[in-house]
């Protein structure tokens, strides 16, 4: 055999397509032969190089999904915000209409309003962080069931 078929066989050869006397062959040829010695040297680090490619993949896919997670994190994160703010501006509002005679009451004391009013809304983000740990741990809960 000449070197060239030797080199048609390297790639073979380190995909383990060879049978047991052509493998043998090969290697005695490799061994004699520095030309072809070097070149397989070159075609290892090649092959090496490929299978760190193929080994980037399922980490582009791992990113994929942190970056999802993370956009879903922010996500979740808005909405929260907004459920909170939506939720204590509704009761305060609701609250604000309740009280709404007693502040327009030129008798009552600005003092006592201002009391009223932040009593009122700090009552409303007290409300509105208690219902969303309930929905958190609620959540949480569900998915527990899910898994078991
Ligand atoms: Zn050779």
């Amino acid at each position: 055999m000449t070197c060239q078929e030797y080199k048609d066989l390297m790639m073979a050869y380190l995909d383990n397509e060879l049978d047991e006397t052509q493998r043998r062959v090969f290697e005695e040829h490799l061994a004699s032969c520095r030309d072809c010695a070097k070149e397989m040297a070159a075609f290892r680090r090649l092959k090496q190089m490929t299978d760190e490619v193929e080994f980037v993949e399922p980490e582009d896919r791992l990113w994929q999904q942190y970056w999802g997670g993370v956009y879903n994190r922010i996500e979740r994160g808005i909405g929260w915000v907004i459920f909170s703010l939506a939720g204590i501006l509704l009761i305060v509002y609701g609250g604000f209409a309740a009280i709404e005679n007693l502040i327009k009451d030129p008798t009552v004391s600005v003092l006592l309003k201002v009391g009223l009013l932040a009593l009122l809304v700090g009552l409303a983000i007290l409300f509105v962080s208690v219902l969303r740990e309930r929905i958190y741990f609620w959540s949480k809960d569900r998915y527990r069931d899910v898994r078991r």
